[in-house]
């Protein structure tokens, strides 16, 4: 059982961050802001496969009023990223941003963070710290020098002195990242910070990279603070679909105990007892699954002599091999069928406990 590390509560929107509150779970467009179809067709998918929060970039002033209708389309909060400008901010706040991220230090001066600093506390718009490697301050480096495993003391200070001059000004809804693209820095980083502040934090690996590459890193440095309580919120940044962010922060979620959403897939690797073409088989359900939002465990095994056996916590699955198919209940037979029917029979099954569980969960 993880013991969540206490931190302060923030709310963007109706998600609140820290606290009490779920980890949750964010992702970032990668569409031109000013295209707000593109954007919002690519919101809604990032809400269907169950993103949290969502963040677009603001280059110009053009984005900050496409903040309007994104956010009156969309049901999760919007967050607006911000480098430098400080009318952007302002802007994006003026146009319905419902947290900002920025770096507080790189503004031009506390004349300009008052300015937005002032817009925020209209708006009750909590703002998030971003720091990362390639801001760091130049005293900072020459004091502390670059950002390692062993010394990420710069990141740290960064971090502290850009959350400083918020509270200078009398601002306290704030939630703080440091990122790195070494997984190792993101850990010590994370842990030396979560030692020194109570602000809610989120967790990423910058520049991760691709699916799998990205996955790898994410999930060994998120997994391992997320395990140790630390995190409040975390973006899987991959080069990719974000869609697929989603579903790799639900799985990370899933493995460490912490959340579940929808159904959880199992499948054996094969062997040389396997006499179906199960990779195959194994895509479609998993195609399927993602568009379900009952808990279940489902397992696609490889031959029926050994798949139920070994798959006896999944609540359903399927085997298969020679022309025969099964399906299979708790490791118990419930259904033989002719293995060209398996798939069309197993998903009409899902279909009924999909649409089961959410008849039971709209009388909750
Ligand atoms: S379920 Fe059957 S095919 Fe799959 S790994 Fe086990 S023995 Fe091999």
């Amino acid at each position: 059982m993880i013991s969540r590390r206490q931190t302060r509560a923030i709310r963007i929107g109706d998600v609140g961050i820290g606290g009490a509150s779920l980890i949750a779970v964010q992702s970032m467009t990668n569409t031109d802001t000013k295209d707000v179809e593109a954007t919002l067709e690519q919101i809604h998918a990032l809400e269907r496969a169950g993103c949290e929060l969502i963040r677009v970039a603001v280059i110009d002033h053009e984005a900050a009023l496409a903040l309007r209708p994104i956010r009156d389309s969309i049901s999760i909060p919007l967050i607006a990223d911000i480098h430098f400008d400080h009318r952007l901010a302002v802007a994006s706040m003026e146009n319905g941003a419902q947290a900002i991220r920025i770096n507080p230090g790189n503004l031009g001066g506390a004349e300009k963070l008052a300015r937005v600093v002032a817009a925020a506390k209209q708006h009750h718009v909590p703002i998030r710290v971003g720091v990362n490697s390639g801001s760091i301050e130049k005293d900072l480096l020459k004091k502390h020098g670059y950002p390692s495993p062993e010394k990420p003391d710069a990141l740290i200070e960064s971090a502290l002195r850009n959350v400083s001059l918020l509270e200078d000004q009398g601002f306290y809804e704030i939630k703080i990242s440091i990122k790195s693209s070494d997984t190792l820095t993101t850990i010590s980083s994370y842990r030396q910070l979560s030692r020194r502040t109570d602000y809610p934090l989120h967790l990423g690996v910058t520049e991760a990279g691709g699916l799998i590459a990205g996955t790898v890193k994410s999930s060994v440095a998120l997994g391992i603070l997320l395990s140790e309580g630390i995190g409040d919120t975390f973006r899987i940044s991959l080069t990719r679909d974000p869609v697929e962010e989603i579903r790799v922060g639900f799985e990370l979620l899933r493995a460490l105990k912490i959340r579940e959403r929808g159904p959880e897939l199992i499948s054996c690797p094969t062997c040389g007892r396997t006499r179906i073409n199960l990779f195959a088989l194994a895509e479609e359900v998993e195609r399927y699954v993602q568009g379900m939002t009952a808990p279940v465990k489902v397992a696609v095994m490889g031959c029926v002599v050994n798949g139920p056996g070994e798959s006896r916590q999944a609540d359903i699955g399927i085997a298969g091999g020679n022309g025969v198919g099964i399906i299979f209940k708790k490791g118990e037979l419930y259904k033989k069928v002719a293995e060209e029917e398996l798939l069309q029979c197993f998903l009409e099954e899902l279909r009924i406990i999909e649409s089961e569980w959410r008849e039971k969960s709209n009388r909750r």
